[in-house]
């Protein structure tokens, strides 16, 4: 595996990959590597010649107060895993080679947002396309592969490619959870004991309102409310949204004739988890 920190040497490469003729698959990160990171780059390795992983925690898409200082990093445990699964390239930019002075352009979003993460995180998603942007100019994927799990995420990536006119098939790829149902997360690590006992409910919670869906209820307002006095039942973290919203467009549903993802965030004392189920009725 090659491992390279360059930008330039990164799109040199690239650029001379797909002129050979060869496919790129493409699975961005931010490190700290688990079971779900490692499905997008097992899809990735089926389905094209060469495949990239990137790990760069992005400061672009973190609020002033969020745990980008704290955000866990373990770059020799992540090469190893890399490694093992085959990846082609490790590209490992540190800040001052993605943004060596601060950014003049930036990306902006104005569909798919207003709601979900996009209501606690002003700014986030402009960070994550702007960072995508750059990457997907260096590494030059004919496909690239997100998680579910960060479903507003990659409903804002397809619009990206498809309103600019990426090349570039963007691959969904289905959540990853522990044997209990906790989707895999870097972030669980800075669950307390109690918490992590706690947080199967979060999908639970989620499987109840799907449940709700498949014995017929059409009523956005009835599932909410179910799911949200199951969750408060259960849980001690704090509610930052439980919301039911078309999919992928995320917009309000008055009757659950379409596909709906229920998506909810609870903040705990040091990490903030979020989960979601996508329905078709
Ligand atoms: P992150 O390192 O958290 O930015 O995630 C990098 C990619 O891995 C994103 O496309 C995530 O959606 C995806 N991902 C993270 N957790 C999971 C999971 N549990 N299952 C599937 N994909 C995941």
């Amino acid at each position: 595996m090659k491992i390279i920190r360059s930008v330039k040497e990164m799109q040199d490469q690239a650029i001379l990959l797909r002129s050979q003729g060869k496919t790129i698959g493409f699975v961005p990160t931010m490190g700290y590597l688990h079971d779900g990171h490692i499905a997008l780059m097992r899809q990735a390795r089926k389905e094209n010649d060469i495949v990239i992983a990137s790990i760069f925690v992005n400061p672009l898409q973190f609020g002033e107060n969020e745990d980008f200082d704290k955000y866990p990093r373990d770059e020799a445990r992540d090469r190893k895993i890399v490694e093992k699964e085959q990846v082609d390239i490790l590209f490992l930019p540190d800040i001052s080679e993605m943004y060596p002075n601060s950014m003049g352009v930036t990306m902006d979003v104005v569909s798919r947002i207003g709601v979900l993460c996009d209501r606690n995180r002003p700014g986030h998603f402009k960070g994550v396309i702007t960072v995508l942007t750059k990457l997907f100019h260096l590494t030059q994927p004919s496909r690239a592969y997100f998680g579910l799990k960060d479903a507003q995420q990659v409903a804002v990536v397809d619009l990206l490619v498809t309103d600019l006119n990426f090349p570039i098939e963007i691959k969904m790829v289905p959540t990853v959870r522990e044997p209990d149902g906790l989707a895999k997360s870097s972030r669980n690590v800075y669950l307390t004991e109690q918490e992590r006992l706690e947080s199967i409910h979060l999908y639970q919670a989620l499987q109840l309102g799907e449940q709700k869906i498949i014995d017929g209820q059409k009523n956005p307002v009835m599932i909410v409310n179910e799911v949200k006095t199951y969750l408060k039942q259960n849980i001690t973290g704090k509610i930052d949204y439980l919301e039911l919203l078309s999919y992928p467009t995320l917009s309000p549903v008055n009757l659950i004739d379409e596909q709906v993802i229920i998506a909810v965030a609870v903040q705990y004392s040091q990490a903030r988890l979020i989960d979601n189920i996508i329905v078709t009725p």
